[in-house]
């Protein structure tokens, strides 16, 4: 049996649910570790503009705490006054410079001259303020005003600093600009108002500086990023009191969000790939459970349209096949041959062998069938020992037959049964359908009467439905039912005589009563045929019993020394037969020693125990036993001894060879003779010449019956024969 494993819509389903679930899943995670990474990295950008932002702003008030270490001094107040650049240079740029690194120093006088100059820590020309005074004039002009006009002690009661702060962008370079007055540190030294030298520092923002700060807060890569540049998210501007912007200080953003989601990768990537391979794992669970599932059904599926030993279709899936085939066929005009095949004997292999011989018997032939027909072909087992083949487009019957005969031949070779190898035959019954219109009913029933034809002419063969087959069947059971009522009392059955003949061929021996059948419609049935049908029918017990008792009244009421009842090899296997027999001789009154019972020769090799004792008793209540047709069958004379037969008939076949065949003579004498040495009377049947007549009287054969002396007659015509009749008294006395 091959079952697919594709599938089913529903592992498909759920597969693709538990997939889907899982890739939502981890999106949603994925995408919230990155905005959780992204988030943690913004609020960390916030902090680190803060803290460039408060960075430079610190450094520009130390810057003015730096400047107001020189600019409060009354030493600072007098040099200056007295124009001692010497000093000057010495305490008040130069030192500056190499102390605090501001990089520009201006020293200006009350009307906004330059007397001194610094640049990197040289002294230059005083004019050089020139080339800075347009960027530094505002803040100038705006210390002028304060010191023109200085704002109250604030609440703490300090003076309020004297200082301008701005940034300004000179050449180009942003830059710290601070400018405080030089005021007196004592008393000693007096300044009026608007006499104040003022004191510029100017510092370049540049890397050292930002470095510095950056330092601080332990951000890198800070940086000085000019206009002329592209700025990143990482920058804050550097923003002068009327909003322009001058530059950027840049760093390389800090982002713990995505250092952190770095760090985690491996980890989470090793996660996801457990994750996942439990996934795979259950999803593959799944299949194989549902595949495991799917099998099981697909297994019931097939054992409910399959034979479990064989494996073939059963009766069920044979049906519908039929049907469907049928169908096909009629529609493209190709017939198609049904074949019944049935094992002969198979009860018998069964109770002797085995029933786990048996059903490897029943394996092997279906075996041995399926090697036989055709892929497209369909043998099914029915039950039992009964197969059914469906043959596709079978032209006529002969090609049927072939095929028959060839699985005929094929169960005809021995079989190897566990310890035992026999020989079994099989009959085959075969039905074609007729094109158009054939049913499968009607097909199967057409088989099946072929299948019984087969197996009642012998066995081991086959045949095909012949239309008569039917109207026999109709006959048979118009027959059986004609019969039913005869035996019930109304009439239709009769008994014809016919005489047996001593050698003499006058004297009457005997009579042996033949049935017939008297009926108009079913007269012209051989009787043999009619006999037939009541043993199949089972209703020869009741038939024989009729002929025994209607034979038996009859020679009660004549000279006839002894009269002759043929018995059906099925009366005698019935048990009962011998008590039967006796009832009738007691109720007909019919002396025992002067009735005969003609049987065939078959039913004495049986080795029947109960065939034996039957005759037996009947013998020891002398009634005689008669072998009948004797020379057709096996013809052997073993049993003579054995049964001790009273008498045999030689067939009427056998006799009419006697006239040409030398042999046949020779073969009838010795056994007439030997029949005689065993005390067992002899009698030809069928004489039908002189010298048939003549020959076996010369072999010594005592006893004849046949047309030439006398074909079976009436009662009346019987009683009518001289020796038969010679009783008119008694039977006068009889009637009286
Ligand atoms: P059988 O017992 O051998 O009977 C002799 C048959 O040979 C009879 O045929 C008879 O008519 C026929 N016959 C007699 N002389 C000649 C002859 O010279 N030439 C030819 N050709 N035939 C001759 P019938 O009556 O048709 O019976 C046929 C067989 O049917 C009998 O063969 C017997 O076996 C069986 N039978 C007849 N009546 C009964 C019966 O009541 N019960 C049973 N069980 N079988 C019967
Ligand atoms: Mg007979
Ligand atoms: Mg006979």
């Amino acid at each position: 049996m091959s079952v697919r494993h594709n599938s089913s819509p529903l592992t498909r389903q759920v597969t693709l649910t538990v997939l889907t679930l899982a890739a939502f899943a981890l999106v949603i995670v994925a995408g919230f570790g990155f905005y959780a990474a992204a988030q943690s990295d913004e609020a960390s950008l916030e902090r680190q503009k803060i803290f460039i932002a408060d960075g430079l702003k610190d450094r520009i008030a130390e810057v003015q705490r730096e400047q107001e270490s020189v600019t409060v001094w009354d030493d600072s107040v007098t040099n200056v006054r007295a124009g001692n650049q010497a000093w000057i240079e010495e305490n008040l740029s130069t030192w500056m410079y190499t102390y605090y690194g501001h990089n520009r120093v201006y020293v200006l006088d009350a009307a906004n001259h330059a007397i001194h100059a610094m640049w990197e820590g040289k002294v230059v020309e005083a004019s050089a303020f020139g080339a800075d005074e347009p960027e530094l004039r505002p803040t100038i002009d705006k210390l002028r005003h304060l010191l023109a006009a200085p704002p109250k002690a604030d609440a703490s009661g300090q003076p309020a600093k004297m200082v301008a702060q701005d940034l300004v962008s000179l050449q180009g370079k942003p830059a710290i600009l601070s400018i405080m007055p030089l005021v007196p540190s004592s008393d000693r030294v007096t300044q009026a108002p608007g006499t104040e030298y003022l004191h510029v520092s100017v510092e370049f923002i540049n890397d050292t500086v930002i470095g510095k700060i950056a330092a601080k807060y332990l951000l890198e890569g800070a940086r000085l990023v000019p206009l002329s540049q592209p700025v990143g998210a990482a920058a804050v501007p550097l923003v002068d009191s009327h909003g322009v912007i001058l530059g950027y200080v840049g760093w390389d953003q800090e982002q713990p969000g995505l250092t952190l989601m770095r760090k985690m990768a491996p980890a989470l990537t090793l996660a996801l790939l457990v994750a996942g391979g439990v996934l795979v794992f259950l999803l593959h669970r799944l299949r194989r459970t549902s595949a495991a599932l799917q099998t099981s059904q697909d297994q019931a599926q097939y054992l409910a349209f399959h034979d479990t030993l064989t494996g073939l279709p059963n009766r069920a899936l044979f049906e519908d096949r039929l049907r469907r085939t049928l169908l096909f066929a009629g529609q493209d005009g190709t017939r198609v041959a049904l074949l019944y095949l049935d094992l002969d004997r198979f009860k018998h292999i069964n109770d002797t062998l085995g029933h786990p011989a048996g059903d490897e018997l029943v394996r092997q032939t279906a075996a041995r069938l399926k090697q036989t027909i055709r892929e497209v072909d369909t043998v099914a087992r029915l039950g039992g020992d009964e197969f059914a083949i469906i043959l596709l487009d079978i032209p006529d019957a002969v090609s049927a037959e072939d095929i028959a005969e060839r699985l005929l031949s094929k169960l005809r070779e021995s079989f190897r049964l566990i310890d035992d190898q026999v020989f079994v035959s099989a009959s085959i019954g075969i039905a074609l359908s007729s094109g158009s219109d054939s049913d499968a009913d009607d097909l199967l029933r057409k088989a099946d009467i072929a299948l019984y034809e087969a197996k009642k002419n012998g066995r081991g063969r086959y045949e095909v439905f012949a239309g008569d087959m039917d109207d026999l069947l109709l006959r048979k059971r118009k027959v059986e039912s004609e019969l039913r009522k005869a035996l019930d009392g109304e009439g239709g059955i009769k008994l014809a005589y016919q005489p047996v003949f001593a050698a003499d061929g006058r004297r009457i021996l005997g009579a042996e009563a033949l049935i017939r059948w008297g009926h108009e419609v079913h007269g012209a049935l051989p009787v043999a045929q009619f006999i037939a049908i009541a043993e199949e029918r089972g209703l020869i017990g009741e038939l024989g019993k009729w002929v025994l008792s209607e034979a038996c009244r009859f020679a009660v009421g004549t000279e006839l020394p002894w009269i002759a009842v043929n018995i059906s090899p099925m009366q005698l296997r019935d048990v009962g037969f011998a008590e039967d027999v006796a009832g009738i001789l007691r109720e007909t009154g019919l002396d025992p020693s002067r009735l005969q019972l003609e049987t065939t020769e078959g039913v004495l090799i049986e080795h029947n125990e109960t065939i034996g004792t039957a005759i037996a008793t009947l013998r020891q209540s002398g009634v005689r036993i008669v072998l009948d047709d004797f020379g057709t069958g096996y013809s052997s004379l073993s049993y003579l001894r054995r049964h001790a037969i009273d008498k045999l008939k030689l067939d009427r076949s056998f006799v009419r060879l006697l006239d040409e065949d030398q042999s046949a003579r020779a073969i009838a004498k010795t056994l007439i003779e030997l029949a005689l040495a065993l005390n067992v009377e002899v009698t030809a049947e069928g004489v039908e010449t002189d010298m048939q007549k003549a020959l076996l009287v010369g072999m010594g054969c005592q006893q004849l019956q046949g047309y030439l002396l006398s074909p079976p007659l009436e009662p009346g015509q019987l009683l009518a024969l001289p020796g038969v009749s010679s009783a008119d008294r008694e039977r006068s006395a009889v009637r009286a």
